[in-house]
């Protein structure tokens, strides 16, 4: 035999397909979602075990199949969606490939049940991609697909596979964007038996507070644009409620959840200088636009676009964020913050603040002599070389609590009991992220205990944090955590970020006696990276008795010139 080169079974290209569509328990959730929404589903019904691996159930009140289509459906690149490839320039679906079926059919076993309206419905088992039984049943119109012991046949995947809350959240993010694109579809997801979402509202704005919370629609601002065929709608936030990374933005073309470089630099532009720089606004746009301005076709998640005309898009969407911007009004129910009603006082256990250690400061450090303050920058004067030290007591104090709190990483850090403990509240993705991390978030030195749903009982906090920063730092945490979904040996990286999340926001400290600034300075000298803030700004400036020299002749010379 000569011959090394062989077609693949079906069995095995679909299993390497799997390999692009279906990453994850949540990819699985959100193909067979929008393969209900592309079914012109009202309502769907979301139930999982085990993370998703164990099952998946998803039950939507659309048009269901017929018997043919039903058996139709689990074959690669079988779709009712497009026929011919000049359909894909105006593809109005959410699937069009006809891939997923067929690729979740060929790693988890699957059981798919459908009516079609005043038509008997048929059920059918599904083992490897092949209908082993069927049989007809009855039910109202619409589908059930339940998918089991998913990537129970593929092994090396089923080891990458993060166990427990971790997928959990993953799938809620998957369903709330889904049903954050459809406000107008009633969604229920089913965690382990437990509710874990159900939404009430119909609109945008009703659904992005129970989903995303009110820290995200708080002093948020209404975008309305439209011109010509082009219409624009969503929430644009406050230029103060920015993020570490991109978790907080929700864009939808053709109510379809996508990446897009050019559009997220497009609102960004729109927020003009109103941002800090290496921040992140939160949004939540639904760009309406004639299909032929988009191409969808060019991933296999179909989370990427291509834009006909990035000009178009910049222009326009910049326009609309910067006048949505400029509108005084901010949302209205929005203003509203939680008040911590549920508070019980008895047999909750407190920590008095411990005694704050008296420091000394080494006696070679004491030839720096503090010369006073200037706004944020304290002076010194160092005896033996002679120069003026500037510092800057944001970034050195910054520097210095990010050090210890990675320092302490082994042990817990320093945490002050609250006398009067109160509760945060958080979404559901939010709160599930902080139940996974919960012993990393306290070893930054809070204390929380989960209250029923989504919220947490604030028990101790960093000495240094207010107590009104406290719902936001959690907040901005469990956006953080969401990076390593999916993601192994990120201990080292999580710390890191968890204690530049919790140095960052320090009370701030204005006035400094000198022997205050002593100690800051001497502390921050024995830090590893002292010269730099956490995120690289520099803690202090040297000037040497030349420098100053140099500065009056300067000066001599331009009031000479002038
Ligand atoms: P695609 O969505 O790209 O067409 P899929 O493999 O996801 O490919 O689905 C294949 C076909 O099965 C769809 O085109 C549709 O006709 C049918 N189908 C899948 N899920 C449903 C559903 N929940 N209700 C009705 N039809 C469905
Ligand atoms: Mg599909």
């Amino acid at each position: 035999m000569n011959s090394k080169i062989h077609v693949l079974s079906d069995e095995t290209i679909n299993q390497i397909a799997a390999g692009e569509v279906i990453e994850s328990p949540g990819s699985v959730v959100k193909e067979l979602i929008e393969n209900s929404l592309d079914a012109g589903a009202k309502k769907i019904v979301v139930e999982i075990s085990g993370g998703g691996l164990k099952l998946i159930r998803i039950t939507d009140d659309g048009s269901g199949m017929s018997e043919e289509d039903a058996k139709a459906c689990i074959v690669r690149h079988a779709t009712s969606k497009i026929s011919k490839a000049t359909d894909l320039f105006h593809i109005a679906t959410k699937g069009f490939r006809g891939e997923a079926l067929s690729s979740i059919a060929s790693i988890g076993k699957m059981t798919l049940q459908t009516a079609m309206e005043n038509a008997t419905g048929i059920e059918l088992e599904i083992e490897k991609g092949k209908v082993i039984q069927q049989r007809p049943c009855a039910r109202i119109p619409g589908t059930t697909i339940e998918v089991r012991s998913l990537f129970y046949n593929v092994p090396a995947r089923k080891k990458f596979q993060k166990t427990g809350p971790a997928i959990s959240a993953e799938i809620f993010r998957v369903v709330s964007t889904l049903a954050l694109s459809h406000p107008d579809v009633q969604f229920e997801l089913i965690s382990n038996k437990r509710k874990a979402i159900k939404t009430l509202a119909k609109d945008f704005y009703g659904r992005a507070e129970e989903l995303l919370g009110k820290e995200f629609t708080g002093g948020s601002r209404i975008l309305e644009f439209k011109e010509g065929p082009l219409h624009f709608s969503g929430l644009i936030g406050s230029p103060l409620n920015h993020r570490p990374n991109r978790l907080g933005q929700f864009l939808f073309l053709n109510r379809r959840s996508v990446i897009s470089e050019p559009i997220y630099e497009a609102v960004r532009l729109g927020y003009g200088t109103r941002l800090e720089s290496r921040r992140h606004p939160v949004f939540l746009l639904y760009l309406e636009v004639p299909f032929d301005l988009i191409d969808v076709n060019v991933h296999p998640q179909k989370l990427e676009v291509r834009l006909r005309s990035e000009d178009l898009f910049r222009e326009k969407v910049s326009f609309a964020v910067s006048s949505a911007l400029n509108q005084k009004k901010e949302t209205s129910s929005s203003q509203v913050s939680f008040t911590p009603t549920e508070v019980q006082f008895e047999d909750v256990p407190f920590r008095l603040q411990e005694e704050v250690e008296e420091i000394e400061i080494p006696y070679e450090e004491s030839f720096r002599e503090s010369l006073g303050q200037v706004g944020n920058f304290l002076l010194f004067h160092d005896q033996k070389s002679g120069e003026v030290i500037f510092l800057d007591a944001k970034a050195a104090s910054f520097r210095l609590l990010f050090e210890n709190l990675r320092q302490k990483q082994k042990q817990k850090s320093e945490s002050q009991g609250l006398l009067v403990p109160f509760s945060i509240y958080l979404t559901t993705v939010e709160s599930a992220m902080v139940l996974t991390h919960l012993e990393a978030i306290e070893k930054m030195g809070f204390s929380l205990r989960p209250m029923g749903k989504d919220a947490f009982m604030v028990e101790a906090i960093p000495p240094f944090l207010e107590e009104s920063a406290v719902q936001h730092v959690i907040t901005e945490m469990a956006q953080v955590l969401q990076e390593f979904i999916g993601k192994r040996d990120y201990q080292e990286e999580r710390e890191e970020k968890l204690a530049l999340l919790t140095a960052r926001y320090a009370k701030r400290k204005t006035i400094y006696l000198p022997h205050e600034a002593q100690l800051l300075l001497s502390q921050l000298l024995q830090c590893d990276a002292f010269s730099h803030c956490p995120t690289g700004n520099p803690t202090m400036v040297k000037l040497t008795y030349e420098h100053i020299e140099n500065l009056f002749r300067e000066s001599q010379k331009t009031a000479k010139s002038s």
